[in-house]
């Protein structure tokens, strides 16, 4: 199964507007309230919030459906749940509270019907029929199931995020794409596209600088700063991430490959041998999200995607498959010491990817099942 989130936007009208404002409004409160209850009772256990919570909830705001006090309740428990986790990890934690809590919707409060842009959501005022547009971009997904849906506002609108579901077209494939993921490059291919890690090495080393800075001053607005600048941080590391991901796994289809990639554990540990700079970059989540991202736009693309072992990748001459420390003259280069093969250091590791990729045993075995019911077998 693949899924994916829809943004939709939904069209105003007053009624409607007032309506969702309303539900938006008394969802938040419940959310509140049982966060607050579970907050003071060291409480974190559904059934057992739902029995406290639920009578006088309903009875403060009889026009919210039952199923949203529900849900309310629902992602209250799951707020508690992950602020005791983080307490658990020695974070300091302070009650959830919200000052727009996204209203969670399901089969039983809402129906969504994509092909024509409308949907029903359960309201303060009964049931309302929202239309929105889907664009040309969404439209791939008009086919899929809906699954839940959160009511957000933002920016003075409406928006519905549908989660759709769908799934997961057949893997096709005609060779093999090997990926290298370094510092200085995010990623190189085994065609020698690289995606730049330069942009977000500049950005973050700049962000931890003025971090450090903050976090020694210390003060009230100095911390508020401090929160933005995290925020930011994240955003633009995500916002890369999706670029570079989208970026290869569109090769990777137009050229009708799996994607070779390594294994981060591998590649910390390979980082056990090269620069304190290094291993924080590696140590980040950011690599970890640039892999996840491959691997679920590669899911949705029908691209098979094989972890290889990438021990010695980087030395390893990928014409004549001399093996040697000197191979790997410096970060960015790469010279074999018998043959005299030159080139990019990650793009000869990302080509004995590629081989290793191609001579995998979990590819063949995932490709076995598919290569019968095609006229042509893959070619690997
Ligand atoms: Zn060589």
């Amino acid at each position: 199964m693949v899924k994916v989130t829809l943004r939709l936007k939904l069209y105003r009208d007053p009624a409607t507007q007032k309506a969702l404002r309303e539900t938006l409004l008394q969802f938040t409160d419940c959310f509140n309230a049982v966060c607050r209850y579970g907050w003071d009772n060291n409480e974190r256990n559904g059934t057992r919030l739902h029995r406290a919570t639920y009578k006088p909830l309903r009875q403060a705001h009889p026009d919210l459906p039952a199923q949203l006090v529900v849900s309310a309740r629902m992602k209250a428990t799951e707020a508690l749940k992950s602020v005791a986790e983080r307490k658990k990890q020695g974070r300091s934690v302070t009650c959830p509270q919200s000052h727009l809590c996204p209203v969670r919707y399901d089969a039983r409060s809402y129906w969504v019907r994509l092909q024509d842009g409308c949907a029903s959501l359960a309201t303060t005022q009964g049931r309302v029929c929202v239309p929105f547009r889907l664009c040309d971009y969404y439209s791939r997904y008009a086919n899929w199931k809906p699954c839940s849906a959160d009511l957000c506002f933002r920016d003075g609108a409406f928006y519905l995020h549908v989660v759709v579901e769908a799934d997961a077209p057949e893997p096709v494939c005609e060779g093999v794409l090997g990926v290298d993921l370094g510092i200085v490059e995010l990623a190189t291919d085994s065609e020698g596209n690289s995606y730049s890690g330069e942009a977000v090495k500049v950005v973050r080393c700049r962000l931890k600088r003025l971090r450090s800075l903050l976090q020694k001053r210390g003060t009230k607005s100095a911390k508020r700063h401090l929160k933005k600048l995290r925020a930011k941080q994240s955003r633009f590391v995500k916002n890369t991430n999706h670029v570079v991901s989208k970026s290869l796994v569109r090769s990777a289809v137009q050229s009708r490959k799996a994607l070779a990639l390594e294994d981060l554990r591998c590649l910390r540990d390979r980082a056990e041998t090269v620069s304190r700079e290094m291993r924080w970059l590696l140590g980040n989540w950011a690599f970890l999200q640039l892999r996840q991202f491959i691997a679920y736009k590669a899911e949705a693309a029908g691209v098979p995607v094989v972890l290889v072992d990438p021990r010695n990748s980087s030395r390893t001459c990928s014409v004549c498959g001399h093996c040697a420390r000197e191979n790997r003259k410096s970060q960015s280069r790469f010279h074999c010491q018998q043959c005299g093969f030159e080139a990019n250091a990650d793009f000869n590791a990302a080509v004995n990817l590629k081989a290793r990729g191609e001579s995998s045993d979990a590819l063949l075995c995932r490709l076995a099942g598919h290569a019968s019911n095609q006229a042509q077998a893959p070619v690997l």
